[in-house]
């Protein structure tokens, strides 16, 4: 632990202990994040073995009589083989041709043979994109963007610079250019990405370009690959690294420029202790190293460009796309008119089930967008109108078709599809709503011939799988994939020019003041999908609130118009990032004992806060999970170095509670 932490370099140690400050945790937390990953799991050696002078000898004499005896069969196998190989044998290839490891000793042991330890790289390759890399001419705002980028670079200091491209604006070319600018001035690059298994295009791009000078870094590794990586990269033999939010912490030296790219995906927040965030720490640790900060996005967050509007962070705008297309024209279909219009209730609207026939009959693709796995969220008994819940959160049990099971999204609890109702025995339960796996049926039923998949965490656990499935799409061996989130992120399909979303509202009600950001960017991201080719694309948005103007907005494609509307509304009900704020959620085994709790720790809050808000107890949105009640506290502050600090204090008054409190600051989601 000692040396290895002497191996971090001293500004990436500066780091830890910076988010330690902010994010209000122990630097231990934040320092094992910056640590070597898989470090338990060490180096990889292997035992390599060579023959020796005796060993050719007896070996030699193996052919005749006298010595023959000396040697067994196997023996004469080994050192056959060891002799024929100028460079010694790995134990493994020994044993695959039929030396046991007995063997081995035993000729050890008669010192026929020598041994020696080799070290070995767990380090997996990541395939070079088929084609070689094409070199494209830069559009003219591309070119115009990587030129105000590029002078920056060249003056080594910090500074931010938000790249607000629509989707399909080639920014992933723009990155590349400043990352070899900044390679050609002999300095690093550090690429933060949201999900790698997701976005396996933008990793393919930098592999390209700096073929084996790039390092992958990101959670679906093996510890050992981990360990192997984490070193490569601080022996400085690699230039770019591309990771998910904890490389931000990846152990480069000589920094010039950092990229996060999708900078407003909410994946970047890491959920639990410590809760920092990987956008946010970039930054930092740009500020740090006096290196340039790109933060990438067709959907910047509130957070990023209030900085940009007030000229702290320098605005760059891609506003077209490459191929000169426009963004797909967006067509609501509001499902209240639906419904009174047709007997049968189905989750596809006419005019989607006909778009994708069409785009069937023209060899063309879809993507159908519905942000909740499951067969059906709700399993609901018509007779005594209760519904399946689970038993550790306050959540209702969503039901999985293909495995015939009731299943929480929240702790993994799981039990059988109920055939009686669970309190009144009734027989007439009802699968209630819709999910991926159920909307996949009907696209299958309605739409025979089509060739569906699904891309949600239930389909796509096993490692790979999406990167896999994402392929196929891509060769054009599926017509239609249907899935959640997942297949909005920035992928590029040129032949997938229908997008279809259904229940385009479903994230609206789930008591977050972010509820309207999230819902503009899902929308405008997965809309951005469609058309990416030279085929215009259409995108076909299903919703029961046409006016809300999270929805309206993304329809238009217009940023502009939803942040004027949703920053007004933060301003108004005092949400971040007009203020700052930190969630402070305190556990208890009973309501009462956690708003007891609560209570205390809020009051304590209130006398420190005084040019503050502190909102609460009050039982959280999600008031139970993991069989623990929830309880909320909200403190906001137009200072937030005040305020965190109010927080600390007041947390150190309470030693007693500060283990059943989750501290927040800057959350991200406050349920
Ligand atoms: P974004 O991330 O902004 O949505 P991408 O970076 O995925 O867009 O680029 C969209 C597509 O355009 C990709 O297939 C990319 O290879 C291609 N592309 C980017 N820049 C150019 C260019 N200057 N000329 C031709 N094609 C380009
Ligand atoms: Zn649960």
């Amino acid at each position: 632990m000692l040396d290895e932490s002497a191996l971090v370099p001293p500004s990436v140690m500066a780091l830890a202990l910076w988010a330690a400050e902010y994010y209000l945790c122990g630097p231990g937390q934040t320092i094992e994040a910056a640590l070597p990953a898989g470090r338990t799991a060490g180096f990889r050696t292997v035992r390599r073995f060579e023959i020796s002078e005796s060993g050719r000898a007896a070996l030699e004499g193996a052919g005749g009589s006298r010595q023959a005896r000396r040697l067994g069969r196997r023996q004469v196998t080994a050192l056959g083989a060891l002799a024929a190989a100028s460079r010694g044998l790995d134990q493994a290839a020994l044993v695959e041709l039929g030396v046991p490891t007995a063997t081995l000793r035993r000729l050890e042991a008669l010192d026929l043979v020598r041994v020696s330890r080799r070290q070995v790289s767990r380090i997996s390759a990541v395939p070079l994109s088929g084609s070689p890399r094409r070199e494209v001419t830069l559009t003219a705002e591309q070119a115009a963007a990587v030129d105000r980028l590029t002078t920056t670079l060249s003056e080594h200091r910090f500074g931010v610079a938000l790249l607000h491209g629509v989707t399909g604006s080639g920014k992933t070319e723009v990155y590349l250019r400043l990352a070899l600018e900044t390679q050609r001035a002999g300095r690093r690059v550090l690429v933060l990405v949201p999900e790698i298994g997701l976005t396996p295009a933008s990793v393919t791009a930098f592999r390209a370009v700096f073929g084996e000078r790039v390092a992958i870094q990101h959670s679906g590794l093996s510890p050992g690959e981990r360990h192997d990586q984490w070193h490569r990269i601080r022996s400085g033999d690699v230039d770019v690294v591309v990771g998910t939010r904890s490389a931000v912490f990846a152990p480069l030296d000589d920094l010039g420029l950092v990229i996060v790219d999708e900078e407003h995906d909410a994946s970047y927040k890491q959920e639990e202790t410590p809760r920092y965030h990987g956008r946010d720490l970039a930054v930092v640790r740009g500020q740090h190293e006096s290196a340039l900060v790109v933060l990438g996005s067709a959907t910047p967050s509130l957070e990023s460009y209030q900085q940009a509007l007030r000229g702290r962070y320098d605005l760059v705008r891609l506003a077209t796309r490459v191929t000169g297309h426009g963004l797909s024209a967006v067509r609501i279909v509001d499902m209240k008119v639906e419904l009174a219009e047709c007997a049968e209730v189905t989750a596809l609207s006419r005019a989607l089930a006909e778009g994708i026939e069409d785009r069937l009959a023209r060899r063309e693709q879809a993507i159908v967008l519905l942000n909740r796995r499951g067969y059906a969220p709700v399993v609901f008994c018509r007779q005594c109108e209760a519904s399946a819940e689970c038993p550790n959160c306050s959540v209702s049990l969503t039901a999985h078709r293909g495995h015939g099971r009731v299943r929480c999204h929240y702790c993994g609890y799981a039990r059988a599809l109920p055939t009686r109702c669970p309190s009144c025995s009734g027989e007439f339960l009802e699968l209630a709503g819709v999910g991926t796996e159920r909307l996949e049926a009907e696209v299958r039923q309605r739409c025979p011939g089509a060739r569906v998949a699904r891309m949600d965490r239930d389909t796509m656990a096993r490692r790979g799988a999406a990167a896999a499935l994402l392929a196929e799409f891509g060769r054009g061996d599926i017509d239609v994939l249907v899935g959640t989130q997942m297949i909005a992120k920035g992928h590029d399909f040129p032949r997938v020019t229908l997008v279809g979303v259904v229940a385009a509202d479903g994230g609206l009600g789930i008591g977050d003041f972010r509820a309207a950001e999230r819902t503009f960017q899902l929308l405008t991201q997965v809309a951005g999908r469609a058309g990416r080719g030279e085929r215009p694309g259409e995108t076909i948005v299903q919703t029961l609130y046409p006016d809300h103007y999270s929805i309206r907005h993304a329809c238009r494609q217009d940023y502009e118009g939803f942040y004027q509307e949703e920053i007004a509304f933060r301003q108004a009900m005092r949400y971040p990032p007009s203020l700052a704020l930190v969630n402070l959620v305190v556990r208890g085994r009973t309501e009462g004992e956690a708003m007891r709790d609560g209570a205390v720790l809020a009051r304590a809050l209130r006398d420190r806060t005084r040019s503050g808000w502190v909102l609460g107890p009050a039982p959280a949105a999600l008031g139970r999970l993991k069989g623990e009640h929830r309880v909320q506290i909200l403190a906001k502050g137009d200072h937030r170095v005040r305020l965190r600090s109010a927080v600390e204090s007041t947390l150190a008054d309470h030693p007693r509670l500060v283990r059943r409190v989750t501290v927040d600051v800057d959350p991200v989601s406050v349920r």
